[in-house]
């Protein structure tokens, strides 16, 4: 019984680890590597495994790190199951037809740069029937209940609090009379973050995969965050202007209206108008909304105090193009939420466009810019930006929100991995170096065996200790 590492070792995205037992091989996620400008080539070069040779994939949530790759998989002959929660389930349609538009998109934009009478054109890494076939194979595994994948191979998914639908994967790997048990810790949320619960508190293990994105970070407080967040409110209010956020649309956008719910009285949100203008949005809200089991207390609280979610009785949500070209006409008293969250394309470019000239307007930035995108250049407050090739002056006032984040920073890894009882050796994944390393230096300082990973390393799982017993 062997782990080895494929993806997202020694960086944050294209998540994929390989597990083989009793000759049987099971995948954890199968993502997208994203980012960096090699990411395309990156994306379509062949599996260090036979795509046919692969028996069963464990998918630990709806993220396109974690799950992006999948219809490529099935492209090259992968016909077995696809497990993961329920929830999750409904989120992945959303998220890989979603990817399957880009990856045509980028493939025409390709096409139409190459020189007249090139040979070779370029081809999407997958399209939708590929898509559609992968979905066809997904699986619904409920949490806490074991389920045998394969022979000797028995996992258990348990809420990893970081998106809808998340998980953390549990797995006892039984060959040869001899029983290793794996922690897989997908992507963790925050403690104490709006409407999820908390990570699930794993005690025994023999090696555990732990992420490390944010290894090398604190998060603003929530409260602070809050705090803020109301003050930017009530200074728009008086400006009279529209305020806009670009959001991703899942998690960022459900936590904000959730916020806006919560806080409805205390920020006068009434006297606002909110519109939740992305499609990507709206139908992931509806399955936040469609899965009250698994909202933390506050959020099963609240949603009883509104009868029902949506929990905003003045939310317009603005699924065509005709709905969102109409929120051009509104000048003031408008909350807008648009993706995508780094602002670098969706339709929050329209109403940057309309809005950034006017200084009673204010622009929130609610999640990380990546260097280059115009999300950036406004977290860097650049005097004008360029918009659908239009120079844009940028008189509204930006503020940038810390404290908003899916995963969880240094303080919240280390409580994760302090349940564990005693302590297992970590493999670190999903980390860029730096953020890896320096959570890495805090685990040694427990007296763990830490290793921070690298795609190709393999794991002997029999020749580890036996911390957790059978
Ligand atoms: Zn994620």
């Amino acid at each position: 019984m062997q782990l080895e590492f494929f993806g997202a070792a020694g960086e944050v995205t294209g998540s994929c680890h390989i597990l083989r037992a009793n000759g049987k091989a099971i995948l954890f996620d199968c993502g997208l590597i994203q980012g960096g400008r090699d990411a395309p080539e990156r994306n379509k070069l062949p599996f260090p495994f036979d795509a046919t040779a692969i028996d069963a994939v464990i998918l630990s949530h709806a993220h396109i790190d974690h799950c992006g790759r999948l219809p490529l998989l099935v492209k090259r002959g992968f016909r077995g199951p696809i497990y993961t929660n329920g929830a999750c389930a409904e989120l992945v349609p959303i998220l890989l037809r979603d990817s399957a538009k880009l990856a045509l998109g980028d493939a025409e934009r390709a096409n139409r740069n190459l020189p007249p009478g090139a040979a070779d054109k370029v081809l999407p890494l997958y399209d939708l029937a590929d898509v559609e076939a992968a979905l066809g194979l997904i699986q619904r595994i409920p949490y806490d209940l074991e389920r045998e994948l394969s022979p000797g191979v028995v996992v258990r998914v348990r809420d990893a609090g970081h998106i809808m639908g998340s998980s953390s994967v549990e797995a006892r790997v039984s060959e040869s009379g001899v029983t290793r048990r794996i922690v897989f810790s997908g992507d963790l949320g925050q403690y104490d973050t709006p409407i999820l619960q908390d990570p699930y508190a794993f005690t025994s293990a023999d090696v555990v995969l732990m992420e490390s994105t944010y290894g090398d970070r604190r998060h603003r407080g929530r409260e602070e965050t809050e705090r803020e967040l109301g003050a930017i409110l009530e200074q728009a209010a008086r400006d009279g202007g529209n305020v806009i956020v670009p959001a991703f649309a899942i998690g960022r956008s459900q936590e904000l209206l959730y916020l806006l719910a919560e806080h409805y009285a205390e920020w006068h949100v009434s006297r606002w108008k909110i519109f939740l203008d992305s499609p990507m949005a709206i139908a992931a809200s509806r399955v936040y909304w469609r899965n009250p089991d698994r909202f933390d207390e506050e959020a099963s609280r609240l949603r009883e105090s509104f009868h029902g979610l949506p929990p905003l009785p003045n939310l317009v949500l603005s699924e065509t193009g005709d709905d969102s070209r109409a929120i051009n006409n509104v000048r003031g008293g408008a909350i807008i939420i648009a993706g995508s969250g780094m602002a670098n394309g969706g339709r929050v470019l329209h109403h940057l466009k309309h809005n950034l000239p006017r200084p009673e307007c204010h622009v929130v930035i609610v999640g990380f810019q990546a260097p280059g995108t115009l999300g950036r250049q406004l977290v860097d407050h650049a005097p004008e930006v360029r918009i659908h090739g239009q120079r844009v002056p940028c008189a509204a006032q930006v503020h940038t929100l810390g404290g908003l984040s899916a995963h969880g920073d240094q303080q919240d890894l280390l409580r994760w991995y302090d349940n564990f009882k005693p302590p297992p050796p970590v493999y670190l994944v999903h980390g860029e170096p730096s953020a890896a390393d320096s959570l890495a230096v805090k685990l040694h300082a427990r007296g763990t065996s830490v290793t921070v990973a690298r795609p190709g390393l393999k794991v002997d799982l029999a020749s580890l200790n036996s911390l957790a017993g059978d």
